[in-house]
């Protein structure tokens, strides 16, 4: 979905979501893994955990440990009231309303890019409750920018149950598109 923006600027606004349910796929080799990615951050975002939330600051941290782990920088994480979910230089994380369960959905990440820099400028996680092991990690490598990868194992896995925990092509030092 592309937006027009102030008067020349396009905006890239992507809404992608995190399937619960088994779903059939062709297997696909991967003996050469490129996981699409459609943008990324020029600095370090800040994490901002709302109130609501179904996970905790600190289990947010331990989420956001496993893409440091591949390289990735995060800024502050902290708790907030969110009585604005868009937030400029921030991954807003918090619950959805409903409209994930009535979608088959886990998770799912709002991210708003320019289109001409690939810069990511604010980007919005929902959450379940009760949440789902590996969704935050899952929708933190959508807030990076990376796309789905129909790799059984994977971490970004369309579908939860034929995803896991392989980071494969995921490292920081992978040059995007
Ligand atoms: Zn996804």
């Amino acid at each position: 979905m592309k937006m027009r923006c102030g008067k020349t600027a396009i905006a890239l606004m992507i809404i992608i979501g995190f399937m619960s349910s088994a779903f059939a796929f062709f297997p696909r080799r991967d003996t050469n893994i490129h996981i699409p990615k459609t943008a990324q951050w020029g600095y370090a975002p800040s994490i901002r955990v709302c109130k609501i939330s179904p996970l905790s600051v600190g289990e947010v941290a331990s989420a956001l440990q496993w893409w440091k782990d591949l390289g990735y920088e995060f800024d502050f994480v902290y708790s907030d009231h969110c009585q604005n979910l868009i937030k400029y230089g921030t991954i807003t994380i918090t619950l959805d309303r409903g409209q994930l369960f009535m979608n088959n959905l886990l998770g799912r990440t709002t991210f708003y890019a320019d289109s001409e820099t690939g810069f990511i400028a604010w980007t919005i996680i929902e959450l379940r409750s009760p949440y789902t092991d590996r969704v935050l990690e899952h929708e933190i490598g959508h807030a990076l920018g990376w796309m789905h990868a129909r790799v059984r194992g994977h971490m970004m896995h369309p579908n939860h149950f034929d995803g896991g925990w392989s980071p494969r092509g995921l490292s920081a030092d992978v040059a995007s598109d």
